[in-house]
Formats: C-alpha cells, sequence, structure tokens
C-alpha cells in the first residue's frame, strides 16, 4: 500500500529492520551515511536500493531535515555505488518514490539505481 510521505517515521519499517541487522539484505556498499543493497523484487537486470542511516520517511522529510553531512554524504554514496557497479555508461535512472501518488511503499527514504538494460522514456 502507498504511504502518506508526511507521517511520522515507524521504526518498525522493513528497511530500519535492514539497518538494524534484524532482517538480512543483499548490501553491496555501506558506509556512516548509507546502506545500499539489491531491490528483493528487480524491476531491471540491476535494481539497487540506496537508503541513508538516519530516520527519514521520504525525500521530502529527507531534504528537509537531514544536515548538510547527512546530505552530502547520501549522494556521494548513491554516485559510488553507481560508478562502482560500472553504471556510468551505459547509463543508469535514480527514483525516488515519495508519497502516496509515486506509490512509496516503505516509508523510510529509499533511491532506486535501475539499469542493465535500455530503459526507455521516463513515465513510457
Ligand atoms: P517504493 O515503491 O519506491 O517504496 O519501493 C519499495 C521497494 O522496496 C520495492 O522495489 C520492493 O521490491 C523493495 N523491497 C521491499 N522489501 C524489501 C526487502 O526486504 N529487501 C529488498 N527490497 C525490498
Amino acid at each position: 500500500m502507498p504511504i502518506d510521505a508526511t507521517q511520522p517515521y515507524d521504526d518498525a519499517n522493513i528497511f530500519a529492520k535492514i539497518l538494524r541487522g534484524e532482517i538480512p539484505a543483499k548490501t553491496v556498499y555501506e558506509d556512516d551515511h548509507a546502506l545500499a543493497f539489491h531491490d528483493i523484487n528487480p524491476q531491471a537486470p540491476q535494481h539497487i536500493l540506496v537508503i541513508p542511516r538516519g530516520r527519514y520517511v521520504s525525500w521530502d522529510d529527507f531534504s528537509a531535515h537531514a544536515s548538510d553531512a547527512e546530505i552530502a554524504g547520501f549522494v556521494r554514496a548513491v554516485g559510488h555505488v553507481a560508478r562502482a557497479a560500472g553504471l556510468v555508461e551505459p547509463g543508469y535512472r535514480l527514483l525516488a518514490n515519495t508519497g502516496g501518488d509515486a506509490h512509496q511503499e516503505v516509508p523510510h527514504l529509499h533511491v532506486h539505481i535501475f539499469a542493465g538494460q535500455p530503459l526507455g522514456p521516463m513515465l513510457a
């Protein structure tokens, strides 16, 4: 079910459990600011999720309330993950679904990295 991006942070969400090590994930990268792991239901040959370690419901929450250090660390982590996976060429797509109309389902900010095939125009 899509979430309300303005809801308070819920420590029971599945990505919070992954961050706490309570459920497994196929981790590809981690540092002080971010954790990256393979999506459990990939929508492209390469489908990686990158999440901040901080308790942010959505892109809106993160961009409004995270510190400059958290934002810089997270953005750099996303770029690093894509580079390390060799995705800069032929290319990749970033997506951060935010709220109900975008069909955000997990109430912890996550950036999707899609790659591994021509992805077509957005919203096609
Ligand atoms: P959203 O629709 O942008 O919120 O995307 C949530 C994503 O999380 C979906 O692509 C799911 O397949 C993915 N997902 C849900 N649970 C897990 C999990 O336990 N491990 C990895 N990915 C998950």
